[in-house]
């Protein structure tokens, strides 16, 4: 909006900010309007600005150990007048620093789509309907409705509010929320001060309010801040930092090497100029240059990976840490169940009822002992069904066959049930309006609505919600008349219990008349004095690929415990549905706990229990909080999932917190490492295999570029101790180190998860990265690589070639074993044929790119120019396949051993 209105929203009136923005407070804003509105002022959208531009990251580029020895290796190259040399290592470098620049981008790129890929929804009031849209889709004007777990979704002047209060962390930095209210403010109050003002980005986490955009996109505070705007994937991880150290101390030791052999020619007699390049050439050889940045691409291809099976990673260390989860803490509701609940019995007054019928579908009878009930001769199965109804914040669409519900299915259930009772909505809204709203919330475990009756002419509660915070509200429950009598909550235990044993969800009703004519409703209202009505059971069938998932944890020595709010029984009995515990009792040790059990425990006890239990009932978001903590007190690595506001703090502190894309609130999202897009666990342990095979990958790069890298230093330290001259020139070191890395070894990041990847125990962070088993593959490459360069040097200088052509032959033992050895690298334990050829073509594409550029080194004359190179015969290709052949025999053998001698 203009510039003269924009300082002053805080400070005008409600009345007159609608009437400013033209909008409307009872219906919104009309369709073709909106449509005006956006052609006008574009998407609520933010440009991104980014903090570091191309030109840097491309000169950072440059910023790497190997290339500082080379520019002094061209300096030298210089001064000795060998133009050639100096200009083809400096094209190298060049060269070097495009392709990790084009890398980089390419990942930096792939996650910043992935961060787009998170849609923000937001409530708005539109030609008279609530509607749930994108945020992007906001026009100035509109009327939004906030409650607690949203983002705002734009810069908002309140027009209503109810105790809400808001964490504008994301703009102040501060983190303790602060209240606000729609009162006008005077002109001069402060941007921090303005508690009528809601900014975008900021989180509501608690209470509700309503309000008007007055600024949206860049136009709003958020977007005045640029700082902000680059929403900077950080790229380093533990274990790119471990690698990075890893590299600085490896570069140390290969310096060193390198200075040691220098001195070792000196007193050979060498000329300096001669020893320096053989110094360089170790160097080059033996410095596994951009490790860090190509973890970093591993690791941004597991992410998109991810993407594609449900779950978007919002911290790239999510990634490595996923593959060495030990624990995973699942919700019940929607996560392992599949959220579409169907009320199956009903209980008032000592009555027991069913209803049939599947899904959301209206089709279905109530019946009492199998005979069809007169719902209408049953009046308070009738208040039963109707309070279900008025305190009910879902709705049910649909006609015919195709029927859906808008909501939270709990709710959604219960207005089928109503539905099935013939029970006449429109009628019941009309008659009994709604004047005030309790939301339900985890922590109270229930939800109450104000009515006022205008038949009876008097204000009436409803109130819905577990068991036990029902109960102990309600001094009376409505005998088969509707008439109130002494409660006796040990009858109702028991109906609560039989339909729990079932797997029911249950749910109890309550209502009270109130005396006087309250306008609005607080928790001290619904204290005490109600009027128990009865129970609505729902089932809430377990997702079947929940199952088989579980059970691939349990292979894969992944604890699986689900966490919930729901009843202690009805959990357990989906937990045993499920596979989460064998048989319930079966021996003396904990398998379901609740919130209230776990309060009494102390650390030592909560630690045990926490481990030894595989479902947490009528668990509160702090408690969740607790159990995290325990679990890593005991050293897990703890996966947590949550989708409410309170959630936040344990999906925080969990090693992986995992977000609900579907029902979770903007607030658990903002706090997750990972959001599920499907809600399904499945979803998570297939992330699980996804991040073990991200680690497999690394540790496979890592194996193949060290051992040809120690291959090559060794056969330059080789020909220095025994004083020879060097098979390998630092440019063709160069050559080789650029080609295997960039033909060969990225290619190793695209390799597919490999069979078995589940059958593994979770690998623990703490590990050294090498285990012994690859420390010795790597000595036994490289020793072989040696051998096979070496040997066919000598062997070609003996029967008298050229030093270019004996050094073309070493450099191509290089190029051509390595090939091979990639081939091996493929799996840790499994053959290429195990594995399946063409399974992934990269390795093929790769291979077949490193062919040709071999073909052209050796007989391109420019190739021979600038790389000191000459063509060779046959005879010298055989022999060089007959040491890549050795190569990959000797190391598939091994692997065959290995993995024999571990059965
Ligand atoms: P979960 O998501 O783990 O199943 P919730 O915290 O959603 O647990 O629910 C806990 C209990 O609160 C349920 O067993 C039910 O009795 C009650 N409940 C759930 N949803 C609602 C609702 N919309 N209104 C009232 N009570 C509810
Ligand atoms: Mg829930």
């Amino acid at each position: 909006m203009s510039n003269d209105t924009y300082e002053n929203w805080h400070s005008r009136n409600e009345l007159d900010i609608v009437k400013v923005l033209v909008s409307n407070t009872e219906s919104g804003l009309e369709r073709a309007e909106v449509e005006k509105r956006r052609e006008k002022y574009g998407k609520n959208t933010l440009t991104v600005k980014k903090t570091i531009s191309p030109l840097v990251r491309f000169l950072v580029q440059f910023h790497q150990a190997l290339v500082y020895i080379l520019l002094v290796a061209i300096g030298v190259k210089l001064y000795l007048g060998a133009y050639v040399d100096a200009s083809v290592i400096f094209g190298v470098v060049l060269l070097n620093a495009i392709i990790g620049f084009a890398q980089e981008s390419k990942a930096l790129n792939a996650l910043a789509a992935l961060s787009q890929a998170l849609l923000t929804t937001s409530t708005v009031l539109r030609s008279g309907e609530k509607q749930q849209i994108n945020a992007k889709e906001l026009v100035v004007g509109d009327i939004v409705l906030l409650q607690s777990g949203d983002k705002v979704p734009a810069d908002i002047r309140l027009l209503s509010s109810r105790e809400l209060q808001i964490d504008e962390s994301a703009l102040t930095g501060e983190s303790t929320s602060v209240a606000k209210m729609e009162i006008p403010l005077k002109k001069e109050t402060s941007l921090a001060d303005r508690s009528n003002m809601l900014y975008s980005s900021t989180l509501v986490t608690y209470g509700m309010g309503t309000g008007i955009v007055v600024e949206i996109g860049d136009n709003t505070e958020i977007g005045h801040i640029s700082k902000l705007l680059n929403n900077t994937q950080v790229l380093t991880t533990p274990l790119t930092r471990k690698i990075s150290k890893f590299s600085h101390i490896l570069l140390l030791v290969i310096l060193g090497l390198a200075t040691l052999t220098f001195l070792i020619g000196l007193w050979h007699g060498n000329s300096w100029e001669s020893l320096f390049m053989a110094s360089v050439a170790l160097s080059v050889a033996m410095i596994p240059e951009g490790l860090p940045a190509v973890m970093t691409i591993i690791l941004a291809i597991g992410v998109s990976r991810m993407s594609k099976q449900n779950t978007i990673i919002r911290h790239l260390p999510a990634v490595e840490t996923l593959g060495s989860t030990t624990i995973i803490c699942s919700d019940k509701t929607g996560t392992l169940t599949r959220n579409e609940m169907t009320v199956q019995e009903l209980f008032t007054a000592n009555e027991n009822f069913e209803i049939s019928g599947i899904g959301y579908i209206p089709d279905g009878e109530i019946r009492q002992l199998n005979n069809k009930c007169e719902v209408s001769k049953k009046p308070t199965l009738l208040e039963l069904l109707k309070a279900g109804l008025l305190c009910n914040d879902s709705m049910l669409k649909g006609s015919e066959k195709s029927w859906t519900i808008e909501g939270d299915p709990t709710e959604g259930a219960l207005l089928v049930s109503a539905k099935k009772a013939y029970i006449d909505f429109d009628l019941l809204y009309t008659q009994m309006p709604r004047v005030d709203t309790i939301p339900f919330e985890s922590q109270y475990q229930y939800m109450a609505t104000l009515h006022f009756d205008k038949k009876m002419n008097q204000h009436i509660v409803y109130l819905k919600g577990s068991v036990e915070s029902v109960l102990e509200r309600c001094s009376t429950y409505l005998d088969i008349n509707g008439n109130p009598v002494p409660i006796i909550n040990e009858e109702i235990h028991i109906q609560v219990q039989s339909m729990a044993k079932k797997g029911l969800r249950v749910l109890a009703f309550a209502k009270l008349i109130t005396q006087s004519n309250i306008q609005s409703l607080s928790h001290d209202n619904v204290a005490h004095g109600l009027e128990f009505i009865g129970l609505q059971g729902m089932i809430d069938p377990p997702r079947e690929e929940a199952i088989r998932s579980i059970e691939a944890c349990k292979t894969a020595g992944i604890q699986v415990k689900m966490i919930t709010g729901d009843h202690v029984i009805t959990a357990t009995a989906i937990a045993t549905k499920m596979g989460l515990i064998q048989s319930v009792m079966k021996n003396e040790e904990t398998v379901a706990i609740t919130g209230k059990e776990l309060e009494v425990l102390n650390k030592d006890e909560l630690i045990q229990a926490s481990k030894s239990a595989s479902v947490f009932a009528r668990v509160t978001p702090e408690q969740k909080l607790r159990i995290v903590e325990a679990l890593q007190a005991d050293g897990e690595i703890v996966a947590m999932t949550g989708d409410g506001v309170n959630d936040a703090p344990a999906v925080r502190k969990a090693n992986i917190g995992i977000a609900m894309g579907i029902t979770g609130t903007e607030v658990a999202k903002e706090a997750a490492d990972m959001v599920l897009t499907d809600d399904n666990f499945a979803s998570i342990e297939a992330a699980v295999e996804e991040g073990r095979g991200v680690l497999d990958n690394i540790i496979k790069f890592l194996g193949f570029i060290l051992a040809t890298n120690f291959g090559e230093g060794l056969v330059i330290i080789v020909a220095i101790l025994v004083n020879e001259t060097l098979p390998i020139l630092p440019v063709q070191a160069l050559w080789i180190n650029m080609t295997a890395s960039i033909f060969l070894g990225l290619t190793l990041a695209f390799e597919p998860r490999e069979p078995g990847l589940m059958q593994k125990q979770p690998r623990l962070p703490s590990l050294p990265l090498l285990n012994g088993e690859m420390i010795f593959r790597i000595f036994l490459v490289g020793l072989m690589l040696l051998g096979g360069s070496f040997g066919l040097f000598e062997l070609a200088l003996n029967r008298g070639a050229s030093l270019e052509e004996a050094r073309t032959i070493a450099v191509n033992v290089f190029a051509v074993g390595e090939s091979f050895y990639l081939l091996n690298s493929r799996s840790l334990r499994f053959s290429i044929f195990k594995l399946g050829i063409f399974t992934n073509m990269w390795i093929w594409g790769g291979v077949l790119a490193m062919i040709t550029a071999s073909i052209a080194l050796t007989y391109l004359p420019i190739m021979n120019q600038m790389f000191h190179t000459a063509p060779i015969g046959l005879n010298d290709w055989l022999h060089i396949f007959g040491v890549g052949l050795i190569i990959y025999s000797v190391v598939s053998i091994e692997k065959i051993i290995r993995q024999r001698l571990k059965h």
